[in-house]
Formats: structure tokens, C-alpha cells, sequence
């Protein structure tokens, strides 16, 4: 189910948990602002999830209350995933959704990172 983006931060998230080692994961990359680990469900031959170490619940609430220091070590973390798979000649897809019309379902902000094959066009 979609969540509402407007609602505070749940700490039971599953990514919160993730975050503080309660949930397994496939790390790929973890650094002082993000961890980066293989989606449980991939849609593609690499799907990657890259989320912030802060309790944000959405791009838009990252966007508005992060500072800019994790705002730089985030989105530098996404593009050192994107490097060290290699993709940036063959490419790549980033996709963050946000509350209910993006179908966000976990309530903690995740950029999906999707590589490994053509993806086609972007579908809305
Ligand atoms: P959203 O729809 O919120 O943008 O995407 C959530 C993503 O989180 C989905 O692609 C889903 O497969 C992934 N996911 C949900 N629970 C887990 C989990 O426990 N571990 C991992 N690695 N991925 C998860």
C-alpha cells in the first residue's frame, strides 16, 4: 500500500530497521551519509536501493529539513554506486516515489538505482 508522505516519521520503517542492523540486507555501499543495498525485489539485473542515514520520509521531506551536508553525501552516494557497477556508459535509472500517486510504499526516502540491461521508456 502507498503511504501518506505528509505523516511523521515511523522509526518501525522497514529500512529504519535495516538501518540500525535488525533486518538482513545485501549491502553495497555504506559511507558516513548512505547506505546503499540490492532491493529484496528486483525489477532489473541490478536494482540497488540508496537511502539516507537520517529519518527522512521522502524526498520531499528531505528536500525541505536535510542540511546540506547530507544532502551532498547523499546524492554523492548514489553517484559512487553508479560508478562502481560500472554503468555510467551503458546507463542507468534513478527513481525516488513519493506518497501516494508515486506509490512510495516504505516510508523512509530510497532512491531506486536500476541498471544492467536496456530499461525502455520511462512509463508513468
Ligand atoms: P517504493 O515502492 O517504496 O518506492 O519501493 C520500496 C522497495 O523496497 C520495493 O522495491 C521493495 O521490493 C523494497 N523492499 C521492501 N522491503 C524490503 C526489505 O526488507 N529489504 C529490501 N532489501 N528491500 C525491500
Amino acid at each position: 500500500m502507498p503511504i501518506d508522505a505528509t505523516l511523521p516519521y515511523d522509526d518501525q520503517n522497514v529500512f529504519a530497521k535495516i538501518l540500525r542492523g535488525e533486518i538482513p540486507n545485501r549491502t553495497v555501499y555504506e559511507d558516513e551519509w548512505a547506505l546503499a543495498f540490492h532491493d529484496i525485489n528486483p525489477q532489473a539485473p541490478l536494482h540497488v536501493l540508496v537511502i539516507p542515514k537520517g529519518a527522512y520520509v521522502s524526498w520531499d521531506d528531505f528536500s525541505a529539513r536535510a542540511l546540506d551536508e547530507e544532502i551532498a553525501g547523499f546524492v554523492r552516494a548514489v553517484g559512487h554506486v553508479a560508478r562502481a557497477h560500472d554503468l555510467v556508459v551503458p546507463g542507468y535509472r534513478l527513481l525516488a516515489n513519493v506518497g501516494g500517486h508515486g506509490h512510495q510504499e516504505v516510508p523512509h526516502l530510497h532512491v531506486h538505482l536500476f541498471g544492467g540491461r536496456p530499461l525502455g521508456p520511462m512509463l508513468a
